[in-house]
């Protein structure tokens, strides 16, 4: 018990976007319309509770579309995937719904044109995400990954003169900038994408932690270790200044983390559900905090309709 925690202050916005809250409802409504199993390519979104819980209504998650059995229904994941997983699921003849979080796809399809017109792409990404693999994959070559500054000395396309930038969805917003800064530097030329790729979810929370981070002593962010916007907030709160933890659960907090703490920040990456945030905040009122305040902050409306064959229309009342 630390009787000094006088406030939590809730992030706003936070938790749940559009691209991950319609990626969950094609695999629910996926398995309402053609009963369980569904098999998921990769993580849906990168949730531990997400996932368990879709595992626990008829979902299996697989890495490998060998393990799928033939005649299957096959969901991509939020994160997209490559032309060549693609090309090999339909190949396989699984009935496909692609949850692909339609700013990831706005970013293939920018790929695709651009490399029609002879370009050639500096990725801004961390190598190894699904997303950044899917993006990368749309092209046989001709895609560089940059993950830093110095990354950026020894990219080496065939020619600068078409040449054009794309970026990870849910990067830090700030090292993007400084990113894209040293491409420009390097390569005058460079293509930016009109509107940023870092997608308006990061951005908002980003955004939301900034306002926050100043006015509290520790922040919490909740989040799996796999989510790449979760632990971006998680950074950017520790880089103005203020302690920072990211945890899966209300289990992993440590009760001495909000020893002398008096005002705690709380927060969600963009695939951590709401039940675990209220959790958090049951456990840090255990720990004594006194209430609980819900900053201001943009109110998302944005909505991402669902894939033909799965709109409400489509399934029979259960
Ligand atoms: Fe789409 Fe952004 Fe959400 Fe990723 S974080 S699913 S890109 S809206």
């Amino acid at each position: 018990m630390n009787p000094n925690i006088e406030e939590v202050l809730l992030a706003e916005p936070r938790g749940f976007c559009a691209g991950v809250d319609r990626a969950i409802e094609i695999v629910e409504r996926a398995i309402a319309k053609f009963g369980a199993p569904i098999y998921v390519r990769h993580e849906i979104v990168h949730n531990t509770y997400v996932v368990n819980e879709l595992k626990a209504k008829g979902a299996i998650f697989i890495e490998e579309l060998s393990d799928v059995p033939p005649g299957a229904t096959l969901v991509f994941s939020a994160h997209g995937v490559s032309k060549a997983v693609e090309q090999e699921a339909r190949d396989r003849g699984f009935s496909i719904f692609d949850a692909t979080c339609p700013l990831v796809t706005k970013v293939h399809v920018e790929v695709a044109k651009l490399a029609k017109e002879g370009y050639e792409f500096i990725m801004i990404g961390h190598k190894g995400h699904p997303e950044v693999e899917g993006t990368m994959g749309q092209l046989s070559s001709g895609i560089h990954l940059v993950e830093d500054v110095a990354d950026v000395a020894n990219a080496a396309p065939l020619q600068t003169e078409k040449l054009a930038v794309v970026t990870q969805t849910t990067l830090s917003v700030d090292d993007a900038a400084e990113i894209a800064a040293a491409v420009r530097a390097r390569f005058p030329n460079v293509r930016e994408p009109k509107q940023q790729d870092i997608c308006y979810a990061t951005q908002n929370r980003q955004d939301a932690v900034k306002i926050m981070s100043p006015q509290v002593d520790l922040v919490i962010v909740v989040g799996s270790p796999t989510s790449s916007n979760s632990n971006r907030l998680r950074e950017l709160a520790q880089r103005l200044g203020t302690e920072s933890y990211m945890v899966d659960s209300a289990d992993e907090l440590k009760p001495e983390w909000f020893e002398g703490k008096t005002r705690v920040g709380l927060t969600a990456g963009a695939s951590a559900p709401e039940v675990l945030v209220h959790e958090v905040i049951e456990r840090v009122r255990a720990f004594g905090a006194v209430s609980v305040r819900k900053m201001d902050g943009i109110e998302e409306t944005i909505k991402f309709p669902l894939p033909k064959g799965l709109k409400l229309d489509d399934i029979p009342p259960p």
